[in-house]
């Protein structure tokens, strides 16, 4: 599953005038890659990831999104069908987790399994669980799965939320900032985590990220400059 956006421009209000907040924006990112995004604050980094995520309509182009069955354009969506793709295709991961305060890690992944995607429909209950463990297992929090969000500290809440996206081997990831609460050697552990689903499940995924120090593990790296992303060529890796 591949996404494209073909000149997306997004503004909001901002006073009696309008704030442009994505210029013009292309983007492909490819299924089974990660496009990596970076940029100062207020650049327009989290509207680009809440545009592809349907969480807002642009006011213009197109957000494509291409599967086996065909292509469907994420911008012109009804809510409803909106809702469906996002809940069935999708993993999202915003800089603050929406967690359930009643549920507990393990449940917070749990019932996003129930609620559908690829995995979920087809997964017994033992199956949810176990898979739930094995997600908490990779984030950090083994000892953790049966905290409320209440008892986890924001760091943790940070992994709980990661692990929750990607319960269902989403086909399209969005991630905002996975590392930013996190020290380096669980942020590594986290940006591994993401690789890995994107590369093994084919995911297309867009990071957004503030840390340098691992672009040059992603397929490609863009910049985001007052609403406008554009490509950053990395140095090619090399074979030690
Ligand atoms: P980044 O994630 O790169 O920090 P954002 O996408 O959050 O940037 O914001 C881009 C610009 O849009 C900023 O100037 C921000 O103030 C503005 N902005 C973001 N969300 C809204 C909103 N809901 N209403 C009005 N302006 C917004
Ligand atoms: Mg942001």
């Amino acid at each position: 599953m591949a996404l494209t956006l073909t000149d997306v421009t997004l503004t909001y209000p901002d006073g009696s005038d309008r704030l442009t907040a994505l210029d013009r924006v292309n983007l492909s990112v490819p299924a089974g890659t990660i496009a990596a995004v970076t940029g100062p604050s207020g650049s327009g980094k989290s509207s680009l990831l809440a545009v592809a995520a349907t969480l807002i309509r642009p006011d213009a182009g197109a957000v494509t999104l291409e599967t086996d069955t065909g292509r469907v354009d994420l911008a012109t969506l009804s809510k409803r069908a909106a809702a469906t793709v996002r809940r069935t295709t999708m993993g999202i991961v915003f800089q603050q987790p929406n967690l359930v305060p009643a549920l507990t890690a393990a449940e917070q992944l749990e019932v996003t399994a129930h609620l559908g995607g690829r995995g979920g429909f087809f997964r017994s209950r033992p199956e949810t669980r176990s898979r739930a463990r094995e997600l908490l297992d990779a984030v950090g929090l083994p000892s953790h799965a049966h905290k409320r969000p209440a008892q986890l500290s924001g760091g943790q809440r940070q992994r709980v939320n990661i692990a929750r996206a990607l319960m269902n081997d989403p086909t399209l990831l969005v991630v905002d900032e996975p590392t930013s609460a996190l020290d380096s050697e669980r942020g590594a552990a986290i940006i591994d985590l993401i690789t890995t689903i994107a590369h093994d499940h084919r995911a297309a995924t867009i990071l957004v990220t503030h840390d340098p120090t691992h672009l040059h593990r992603m397929d490609a790296v863009y910049r985001m400059t007052d609403g406008k992303l554009s490509r950053v060529e990395t140095p090619v890796a090399t074979e030690v």
